[in-house]
C-alpha cells in the first residue's frame, strides 16, 4: 500500500481538477465571470450537476475549487465551501440549518459578530439563541429541544480563552440528534482534528492563519459527513433523497447561490499560497506563544497571563488533550486597570496595535474598548471581557524581540 502523504506535503501536490494548458506551477487567477461551452447539450448538462463543468463564478471557480480541494484533502472532509469571510461562513451554516421558530444554543463567549449575527440578525426571523454554559455538558443537554437546529462553539473562546470538553458535548449532540458546528479559528485543521472529535461542520475564519500575512478575508466551511440529517426539521427531506450529503446539496444547490458570497478568484490565489506555509506558520507562531507566555508569568506588572498552554491555566489538561503542547498563538494579560492597558498599549514599539489574528506580524488589542466597545458594561461582564485585558496575537517574530517590547512598555 501507498504511504499516506504529508500535511504538507497534500496541500502542495493535490493535482489540479484539469492539467493546466501552460503547465502552471502555481493555480492561476481564472478571472472570470462565467463559461462557455461547445454544445447546447454539455451546457444544460452543466447547469442541472450532470457534469462538473463550471457556468457562473457565484456559484463555483477553478481556482477557488483549487483552494477547497486542498482544505478537502487534508480534512478528509466531504465537502469544503469557500466564501469571502468567516461571517459570510458562518451565516451559510445557519440559514441552511435554521429556519423560523428553530433555536441554536450556545455560549455567550463568541466572536463579536457571530453573537450580533445570532443575538440580532437571526433573532429577526424567527430563530432563537439559547446562551449557556458550554463547559456544563449537563446545561448543553438542558437547553436541546426537538427545535434546536444546531450547536454552536468556538473552541477556544476569545478574548476569554475558554474550553468546552468536545468529547462530553458531541456525545450529547449525538445522542440528542443535533449537529455540533465548531469555528476552529483559533487552532486550525493542521493541529486541529474536528472530525475526531465528533465536529459535524467546521467553520474557519481562513483571515487569521490561513491567509498568512493579512492578505485577505475569507471563510470555510468544512462538512464531514458524519451526520445524520434526517434528524434534522429542516433537511429531514433532502436528506431521504441524499443521506449524509443532505447539509451539502442544500448548502452547494441552494443558500450558497442565493446569498452570493463565493470565495472571490484573486482571493482564492493568496490564500492558496496562504495555506502552503500553514504548517510551518503555525509551529513557529505558536511556539512563540509558549515560550513568551512562560517568560511573561513571571515578570511582578503584569497581574495574569491567559494561555491554555501553560501548566497553570484552569483549561490546562483539556488543553494538552484536545489542542496538544501548544495550543494556538492569542494569549491575553491582565494588567492594574484600564488606563495601565491604553499606557502599555501606546508605548508598544515592534507589536502593532490592530485587531486581527495569527498575521506574520504580532498584533495587541483591548478587546473591551474595541471589539467590544459597542456593547454595554453589563454585556461585557455577562460575556467576560473584562476592562484590565489586553489581547495579543503572536506573529513570526523571535520571542526575545516580542518579550523585549513588551518589557519595555510595561
Ligand atoms: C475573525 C473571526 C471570525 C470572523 O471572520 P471574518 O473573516 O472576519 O469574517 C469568526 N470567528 C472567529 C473566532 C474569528 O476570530
Amino acid at each position: 500500500m501507498e504511504k499516506e502523504l504529508s500535511f504538507d506535503a497534500k496541500i502542495l501536490h493535490k493535482p489540479y481538477a484539469k492539467t493546466d494548458a501552460y503547465g502552471a506551477l502555481n493555480m492561476p487567477i481564472y478571472q472570470s465571470a462565467a463559461y462557455e461551452f461547445d454544445t447546447a447539450e454539455s451546457m444544460e448538462a452543466a447547469f442541472i450537476g450532470k457534469s462538473a463543468d463550471h457556468t457562473y463564478s457565484r456559484i463555483t471557480n477553478p481556482t477557488v475549487q483549487h483552494f477547497e480541494s486542498r482544505v478537502q484533502s487534508i480534512t478528509d472532509a466531504l465537502s469544503v465551501t469557500a466564501l469571502n469571510s468567516g461571517m459570510a461562513a458562518i451565516s451559510n451554516i445557519i440559514i441552511t440549518l435554521a429556519q423560523s421558530g428553530s433555536n441554536i444554543v450556545t455560549s455567550r463567549h463568541l466572536f463579536g459578530n457571530t453573537y450580533s449575527f445570532f443575538a440580532s440578525t437571526m433573532a429577526a426571523f424567527g430563530v432563537e439563541t439559547r446562551f449557556c454554559d458550554l463547559t456544563n455538558p449537563y446545561e448543553v443537554e438542558s437547553h436541546i429541544d426537538s427545535n434546536t437546529c444546531a450547536v454552536f462553539l468556538e473552541i477556544i473562546t476569545n478574548p476569554q480563552l475558554e474550553i468546552a470538553d468536545l468529547k462530553a458535548l458531541s456525545a450529547i449532540t449525538k445522542q440528542m440528534g443535533v449537529p455540533l458546528i465548531a469555528d476552529t479559528t483559533i487552532v486550525p485543521f493542521c493541529a486541529f482534528k474536528a472530525k475526531k472529535w465528533g465536529i459535524n461542520i467546521e467553520i474557519v475564519s481562513s483571515t487569521k492563519y490561513i491567509s498568512g500575512g493579512a492578505t485577505s478575508l475569507g471563510g470555510l466551511i468544512i462538512d464531514y459527513g458524519n451526520f445524520d440529517w434526517l434528524s434534522s426539521p429542516k433537511l429531514h427531506t433532502v436528506a431521504k433523497g441524499f443521506g449524509p450529503a443532505a447539509f451539502t446539496v442544500k448548502l452547494r444547490k441552494e443558500i450558497h447561490r442565493n446569498l452570493g458570497a463565493y470565495m472571490t478568484p484573486q482571493v482564492a490565489y493568496m490564500q492558496n499560497l496562504g495555506l502552503e506555509t500553514l504548517s510551518i506558520r503555525y509551529e513557529c507562531q505558536s511556539g512563540t506563544c509558549l515560550e513568551l507566555t512562560k517568560r511573561l508569568e513571571k515578570v511582578g506588572a503584569i497581574a495574569s497571563v491567559n494561555y491554555t498552554g501553560l501548566a497553570t491555566n484552569k483549561y490546562h489538561e483539556l488543553s494538552l488533550e484536545q489542542f496538544g503542547q501548544k495550543p494556538g498563538a492569542m494569549f491575553t494579560i491582565d494588567l492594574a486597570s484600564r488606563e495601565a492597558c491604553f499606557n502599555f498599549l501606546n508605548k508598544l514599539k515592534i507589536i502593532k496595535r490592530a485587531t486581527n489574528l495569527f498575521d506574520n506580524k504580532s498584533l495587541a488589542i483591548h478587546p473591551a474598548s474595541t471589539i467590544f466597545g459597542t456593547f454595554t458594561a453589563d454585556d461585557r461582564k455577562d460575556m467576560n471581557v473584562s476592562d484590565n485585558t489586553i489581547r495579543f496575537s503572536v506573529g513570526l517574530e523571535s520571542v526575545d524581540d516580542l518579550f523585549n517590547d513588551i518589557i519595555q512598555a510595561l
